[in-house]
């Protein structure tokens, strides 16, 4: 979604409040396509301080489905995003290092984008369907918390193998 900020940019120490929401229904990545399962409409506040810059802030849930690291079972991982940023009036060819952004196109603030990159620096390191996920059998693609499999069984430590191979070749002699 893209609100028009024209107001804001140009009346010195105006502060408004917009309902918002994001309108991805997926948040894709490098990491892969993750569906958005929960998201509810929030609250952008916007003020120009001194018309030098837009303070903006919002309070954002959102819900993601991840995949759980160790057995790809989908789990609903909850964001609460708390964004608080500034960009500067006038200018919005400063580049993203110094203090620019790719959420701001002339006188359009895209909320998309604006969340997009909060969820992005807020993605979580591991995400567990549970602490003691047992996770999923590299040989048959079992889910180990749901079934056993007999792969465990039949793989052959090769400490084992090398003693039934002596014990196969006392048999043939
Ligand atoms: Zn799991
Ligand atoms: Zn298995």
């Amino acid at each position: 979604m893209k609100v028009d900020i024209t107001d804001i940019v140009s009346n010195e120490n105006k502060s408004v409040t917009k309902e918002v929401e994001i309108d991805f229904t997926s948040f894709d990545s490098k990491l892969g396509n993750f569906p958005i399962s929960k998201k509810t409409p929030f609250t952008l506040q916007l003020t120009n301080e001194e018309n030098k810059h837009v303070l903006i802030e919002a309070e954002v849930d959102v819900t993601i489905e991840i995949p759980c690291d160790r057995c790809l079972t989908p789990v609903d991982t909850d964001f609460h995003i708390e964004v608080s940023r500034k960009f500067p009036i006038g200018d919005s060819s400063v580049p993203e290092e110094e203090g620019g952004n790719d959420y701001v196109d002339g006188f359009d603030l895209d909320v998309d984008k604006l969340i997009y990159g909060e969820i992005m620096v807020n993605w979580p390191m591991k995400v567990l369907c549970k602490e003691d996920c047992k996770g999923i059998c590299r040989k048959c693609g079992a889910n180990l918390n749901l079934q056993t499999c007999d792969c465990q069984k039949t793989e052959l430590d090769p400490r084992m193998a090398a003693i039934q191979d002596i014990f196969n070749k006392f048999k043939e002699v």
